[in-house]
């Protein structure tokens, strides 16, 4: 297992500085710094002749610039479509005659619309370049149209927010997908990772066992759910569910939690595990859960 040496993951994110994180890949992080972005969007900046940038983040002139001063940009990529990953995208595009390249939003209302690709990706693309090839990797969960990126040659794996360093990448319905979203990370699993290089934080090594970790800690939350659905044996809303199957988290998160709970309860609706009574998901409040029947039997001890 190729692990990451201490000083390369934790190459400063201080904002209006380039930092080279390995030779041909160099990050830049947006300001646009908060709570659900952490320091701010990274972008990456990958080749040293011909670039290619990687998630330019929310409009902002200044992070364009300082983009454009790095070099000779060609493409310009983003993982997905985002507000803080996309919108500079066109701009940057528009400035330097590169191509535009992702998949367009799906329609939930979270979307960066003002992205239109030249180059709408499909599972397997490969941008084949004389100093790189990047290979993009479909990656629903987050959101529908996520995609991360392998760059063979360095052994990193863009993760755009499929997996990001410090914080949970929060699953919102329907356009989020928990079922998708483990797939996704096994998915990932399955290349010779030696540094995961997420949108928001610093690079990860030992990138196996984190992703597996990071399986596992949905599985966990899953079994949560199911055993205080088997306590209860009634129907519960969200609202109701929410803190009995996040009573370790802060009631401060539980909103977000809820939308983590939907998820978790669509995929286990998916597989049969659990039903939903009312038509609507969009009055998610309002549906009511319960266990199917055999999973109930399965959960309490007599
Ligand atoms: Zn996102």
């Amino acid at each position: 297992m190729a692990n990451l040496p201490q000083q390369l993951i934790e190459h400063p994110l201080a904002h209006h500085l380039l930092v080279e994180l390995v030779p041909g890949i160099r990050r830049l992080v947006a300001t646009n710094q908060g709570p659900m972005t952490g320091p701010g969007t990274n972008t990456y900046i990958i080749g040293s002749e011909q670039l290619a940038v990687l998630d330019p983040g929310p409009l902002d002139a200044a992070h364009v610039q300082e983009l454009m001063a790095a070099g000779h940009i060609c493409w310009v990529i983003v993982t997905h479509t985002h507000p803080d990953h996309s919108p500079n995208a066109r701009a940057l595009a528009d400035l330097t005659g590169a191509q535009l390249i992702g998949m367009p939003g799906p329609e939930d209302g979270h979307q960066d619309k003002s992205f239109v690709p030249d180059v709408a990706l499909i599972d397997g693309y490969q941008l084949v370049t004389p100093e790189f090839t990047l290979q993009a990797v479909h990656t629903p969960g987050h959101v529908a149209n996520h995609f991360c990126f392998w760059h063979e040659r360095s052994g990193f794996m863009f993760t755009g927010d499929h997996v990001m360093q410090g914080a949970t990448v929060v699953i919102i319905p329907p356009s989020g997908d928990m079922k998708d979203y483990v797939a996704s990370v096994e998915k990932l699993a399955q290349f010779p990772i030696v540094a995961l290089a997420p949108g928001h934080g610093h690079l990860m090594g030992q990138a196996q066992e984190y992703l597996s970790a990071l399986i596992a800690h949905r599985l966990a939350r899953e079994a949560k759910i199911i055993a205080a659905m088997a306590r209860v044996q009634q129907p519960l809303t969200l609202a109701e569910l929410t803190p009995l199957a996040y009573g370790d988290v802060d009631v401060s998160l539980h909103a977000i939690a809820a939308y983590s709970l939907w998820a978790h309860l669509i995929k286990l609706e998916k597989e049969g595990r659990v039903r939903q009574y009312k038509e609507s998901h969009w009055l998610f409040d309002q549906a009511h859960w319960q266990l199917a029947e055999s999973v109930v039997k399965f959960n309490v001890k007599p």
